[in-house]
């Protein structure tokens, strides 16, 4: 028999979209019902951004304990080569993901948020089918929020199964790939690449495009191509995977187009991070009847939909597909729904590429100003000049902290860096932008020594023209 339940508000998708909305929306009074198939979290938490920087920093731990056991480094050294044991880094990797999950499933509980485990199919706007275990339950809501993220994009020449794997499998692996095929130069396919290399994989890259990380200018991009030379990472650009041939004692041949003619690889893995698309499937949104934009569906600045009381937020509703968006629009739209006046109009959203070095970004760099016909000041202070990063290591593969200010009035438009543990000057560079600091600010504020804002701090005073450690 089918239980029916009547809520005020109804949100599909526990990612941190959803259960950050659901938590705000608790929080405000309202009664709210949260439908997740898988696990809360979502994508970010189970098999994205959590899962990949525990893989990152055990590779890193390996990279430093290996570096040390070839010679002594900082008068460290270690008498063997360190092993790894995937199977057992991933199990640590789990629990890390176990302890986020169940703090989720506590801040729900907090906020007095009903949370049904199923998978939703909407019969109308606002009525929804969920099949939990135990048996199904017809939702209808005054209010609905979608928040069903996105999905890897599948290549038709090279569909997940065997040796193709998603991110989602790489982040699950059992031992290390001895030789590991990268198909999409993207912030996912790189990150995971890197930690790999350093894991021991052999590792090469076949990006499409003549570029990796497109949505990065090239000074920023140059330190990590520089950093994938040296490590031994095959990089090829205008190339495109063909197609995968297996044999049954499991070896494979991958045929590779490029400008210069075909090649054939022999990788035991293919990983296929060509970028994801919003989930609009398997959940009826045609019964809705939302428009869409694209793939994605289509929302104004308050992540309304065209579907009265009926609103979107995260991947599902287009790009930057990052936690920190998802997660600020969830909060948002609770507001607006318990009567705040809300709109989603950040200055930026800052973005960080997890790979060797590290990218920050936030605002427009030099060469978007210029597109944008801006009369601007630009400077750059390396990282190596910054006292922090020097005894930390975290400047061996150089790198520089950038900042792009209008010249009139010397508001800030824009922060950037490359460099070793750069994604903790994303804060400060968010704040900066969104409070509309200008140069001076930067620059009167007292940065704590030795840290790496202080490299902040100089490239604010040098865009004035009185750096002091330069
Ligand atoms: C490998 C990887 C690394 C990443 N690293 C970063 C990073 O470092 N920083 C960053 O900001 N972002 C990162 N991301 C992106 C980030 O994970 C997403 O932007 C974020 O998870 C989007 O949140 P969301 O709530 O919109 O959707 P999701 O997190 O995708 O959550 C959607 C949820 O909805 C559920 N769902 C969908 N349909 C239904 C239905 N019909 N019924 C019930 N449940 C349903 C799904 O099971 C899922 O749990 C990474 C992604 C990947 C894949």
């Amino acid at each position: 028999m089918t239980e029916t339940l009547s809520t005020q508000l109804l949100i599909v998708g526990g990612g941190p979209g959803g259960y950050v909305a659901a938590i705000r929306a608790g929080q405000l009074g309202l009664d709210v019902t949260l439908v997740e198939a898988d696990r809360l979290g979502g994508t970010c938490l189970i098999r994205g951004c959590i899962p990949s920087k525990a893989l990152i920093h055990a590779a890193d731990h390996f990279t430093a304990i290996s570096r040390s056991s070839r010679h002594s480094y900082m008068g460290v050294s270690v008498h063997a080569a360190p092993e790894i044991d995937l199977a057992e880094t991933v199990r640590w990797k789990d629990g890390v993901v176990d302890t986020l999950n169940n703090g989720v499933a506590g801040l729900l509980k907090r906020a007095k948020v009903r949370v049904l485990a199923g998978w939703a199919r909407f019969i109308n706007a606002k009525t929804c089918m969920v099949q939990t275990p135990s048996g199904p339950v017809s939702v209808t809501a005054e209010q609905v929020i979608l928040a069903t993220g996105s999905v890897p994009t599948e290549l038709s020449s090279l569909p997940f199964g065997g040796p193709v794997i998603s991110s989602t499998e790489a982040l699950s692996l059992d031992h290390v790939p001895e030789r590991l095929v990268i198909v999409g130069a993207g912030y996912i396919g790189l990150e995971l690449g890197t930690a790999f290399r350093k894991l021991g994989a052999e590792v090469t890259i076949v990006e499409a495009t003549g570029r990796m990380l497109p949505q990065y200018d090239r000074d920023l991009v140059r330190p990590i191509e520089r950093w994938l030379k040296g490590a031994g990472v095959s990089v090829h650009l205008t190339a495109k995977a063909r197609d995968l041939k297996t044999t049954p004692e499991g070896g494979a041949t991958l045929t590779v187009e490029s400008d210069s003619g075909a090649f054939r690889l022999h990788p035991d893995r293919v990983l296929v991070t060509v970028g994801r698309r919003p989930n609009t499937e398997g959940w009826g949104l045609e019964q809705i009847g939302l428009a869409r934009q694209g793939p994605f569906v289509k929302v104004d600045d308050r992540c309304a939909t065209s579907v009265e009381g009926v609103w979107a937020i995260g991947d599902l509703v287009g790009e930057p597909m990052l936690e920190h968006k998802a997660a600020a629009q969830g909060e948002m739209v609770a507001e607006i729904i318990a009567g705040k006046r809300r709109r989603f109009d950040p200055v930026s959203i800052a973005a960080v590429c997890f790979t060797q070095p590290e990218i920050v970004t936030a605002g427009l760099s030099p060469e978007e100003a210029q597109s944008q016909g801006l009369d601007f000041i630009t400077a750059q202070f390396p990282y190596a000049a910054n006292g922090r990063a020097l005894s930390t290591g975290a400047s061996e593969d150089g790198g520089f902290v950038r900042i792009v200010a209008l010249k009139s009035d010397h508001r800030v438009l824009g922060l950037q860096a490359v460099g070793g543990h750069v994604a903790e000057l994303a804060g400060e560079f968010a704040l900066a932008l969104e409070m509309g600091a200008v140069l001076e600010d930067i620059a009167g504020t007292i940065h704590v020594h030795p840290t790496l804002g202080e490299a902040t701090h100089e490239v604010a005073l040098r865009a004035l023209g009185h750096a002091i450690h330069i």
